[in-house]
């Protein structure tokens, strides 16, 4: 199962296998369990099966106030990585 992480303050996303192929890279690397790997599209399907899980169970009305939650909060860091500085 892929771990994803990222690179601070950049759009550099690396699955744990491609870390070890490639490191050490110096750096702060955040597990973003959303991203998908730079180098080989790998994604961490567990993380996203609990996701869709989790919003399965749950009513409209909670998952409108979560999606409002996860673009304020979660989105612009990872689509304006930028705009954060
Ligand atoms: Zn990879």
């Amino acid at each position: 199962m892929a771990t994803i992480y990222r690179l601070d303050d950049s759009t550099l996303y690396l699955c744990d296998t491609c870390l070890n192929d490639l490191g050490p890279v110096p750096g702060t690397w955040k597990e973003d369990p959303l991203a998908e790997c730079s180098v080989c599209g790998e994604v961490d399907l567990q993380a996203r099966e609990e996701m869709d899980a989790y919003h399965h169970d749950m009513s409209n009305r909670q998952w409108e106030e979560d999606q409002r939650m996860w673009e304020d909060h979660i989105a612009p860091e990872i689509y304006n990585p930028q705009e954060l500085k």
